[in-house]
């Protein structure tokens, strides 16, 4: 037993005291017979949420509607749920309410698969009414009972039958495969941000690229609310050649692996940030996806009009590093940084080739931030005796620019010197 549910074990035992059952259940149970690391541990029990409140001086009652009281100990928190049954799904997704039962077997027999039907004991006992041991051991993905009900009571069923199937390198049962190909337009009752937050888990598992390849076969994607296969499968990626699903496994953070999937599918900017929508995706989480999408079409856009990155021109040229300079000045070094990353693991053509020297160029900007920029807008302004307008940013951006390519220093006298040529030969023009 792992020391994570070691240290779980006084909470098994109290509830034994207070004569109920408990056990572990659910991923950790499975993680541990795959001898997979385990984060959080589960218990269920068959004490209601109320008699778990009494027996425990901390807790909160998370989730109380179904059965979920959250003990905490020492500085752990355990997520204890009373034995229930599902009996009345509305909509082909999870029920509001529950009905809580006394034995074990009802408790797992709800549960999805049977890799996530085994429970063990403080003990060591293993409880596993579905032979979900013997699935672990050969590799198999299979519902808890007839797969076609099990599909209709929940759809996003068929979402997680598909990432635990990329997750371990797991096939699917025949039957399980089969119910699924037959449900899967039931998917269109799930909402949206639950659809993501298992496509989420998906991209940022041990197998992204199983994990869409897999996807792909399913067709599930065609089924939801808002249908994703077009936006995933359709295309033709800049980064494309055979479906470089692979890509995604030799990038690490889930940001650049959703970037990459977008532009894998030669998603433009606009089309990318629909995608992004479509997903629910908001915030950061979104803007920081987006902009390394738009530094990606900029780049595209500026390298077709300039030819820079042409067969013959050597990619390490002062035209593309101005054009680069630019681009991160504008999108940020995080974006930059991304992108990079990115063409690499996707071995991008013409980009990957000059990767290493865009790196350089990245790391030898002495500024790459209005921030960073030692004169400010007021000061550019009091200096030129103008008044302040939408000049001043796009001067100061100019000036940002060219300290940030090295050849201004970047120390208010040189920017304001440089303000001062600028501003000559303004008037020389006029
Ligand atoms: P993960 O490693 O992603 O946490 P998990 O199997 O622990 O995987 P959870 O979402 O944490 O997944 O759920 C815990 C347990 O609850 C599962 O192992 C499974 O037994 C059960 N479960 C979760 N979602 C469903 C569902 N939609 N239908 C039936 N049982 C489910
Ligand atoms: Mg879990």
């Amino acid at each position: 037993m792992p020391d994570v549910m070691k240290a779980a074990l006084p909470i098994l035992e109290r509830l034994a005291e207070g004569g109920y059952e408990a056990v572990f259940v659910g991923g950790s149970v499975r993680d541990i017979l795959l001898q997979r690391p385990i984060t959080d541990v589960d218990i269920a029990t068959s004490a209601q949420p109320d008699e778990v409140m009494r027996l425990f001086e901390r807790t909160v009652p998370t989730g109380i509607q179904h059965g979920t009281v959250t003990v905490l100990a020492g500085d752990r928190a355990y997520e204890v749920t009373t034995y229930r049954q599902e009996s009345a799904y509305e909509n082909h997704r999870k029920p509001e309410s529950v009905s809580f039962i006394s034995d074990l077997e009802g408790d797992l027999m709800r549960r999805d698969l049977t890799i996530n039907a085994i429970a063990l004991r403080a003990d060591g006992t293993v409880i596993d009414p579905f032979g979900g041991i013997r699935d672990l051991r050969e590799g198999i993905v299979r519902c808890v009972g007839d797969a076609d009900a099990r599909f209709d009571e929940d759809a996003l069923r068929m979402l997680r039958a598909v990432r635990f199937m990329a997750e371990f390198g797991f096939r699917c049962s025949p039957d399980t495969w089969e119910a699924l190909l037959r449900r899967r337009s039931l998917l269109r009752h799930i909402a949206m941000e639950r659809v993501r937050m298992e496509l989420d888990k998906m991209i940022g598992g041990a197998s992204p690229g199983e994990a869409i390849a897999v996807l792909n076969e399913s067709g599930l994607l065609s089924y939801t609310k808002d249908p994703l296969e077009a936006r995933f499968f359709g295309g033709d990626g800049d980064f494309r050649s055979g479906r470089a699903y692979g890509a995604l496994d030799r990038l690490q953070l889930p940001a650049d692996r959703w970037a990459c999937l977008l532009l894998l599918h030669g998603a433009k900017a606009e089309e990318a940030e629909r995608t992004l929508d479509a997903l629910r995706f908001a915030g950061k989480r979104k803007d920081e996806i987006a902009l390394m999408i738009r530094l990606h079409m900029d780049m595209t856009g500026e390298a077709e009009r300039t030819g820079c990155f042409d067969e013959a021109a050597d990619p390490a040229s002062e035209r593309l590093r101005r054009l680069w300079v630019k681009l991160v000045v504008r999108h940020g070094t995080e974006a930059a940084e991304s992108w990079l990353r990115i063409v690499r693991a996707a071995n991008a053509a013409p980009y990957a080739r000059a990767a290493d020297w865009l790196e350089n160029c990245l790391r030898s900007m002495p500024v790459a931030t209005l921030r960073e920029l030692r004169l400010n807008g007021k000061e550019l302004a009091a200096h030129l005796e103008r008044r302040p307008g939408s000049w001043t940013g796009e001067w100061l951006n100019r000036l940002l620019i060219e300290a940030a390519l090295g050849r201004i220093k970047n120390g208010k006298e040189e920017l304001l010197a440089q303000a001062d040529i600028w501003k000559a030969e303004e008037c020389a023009h006029e």
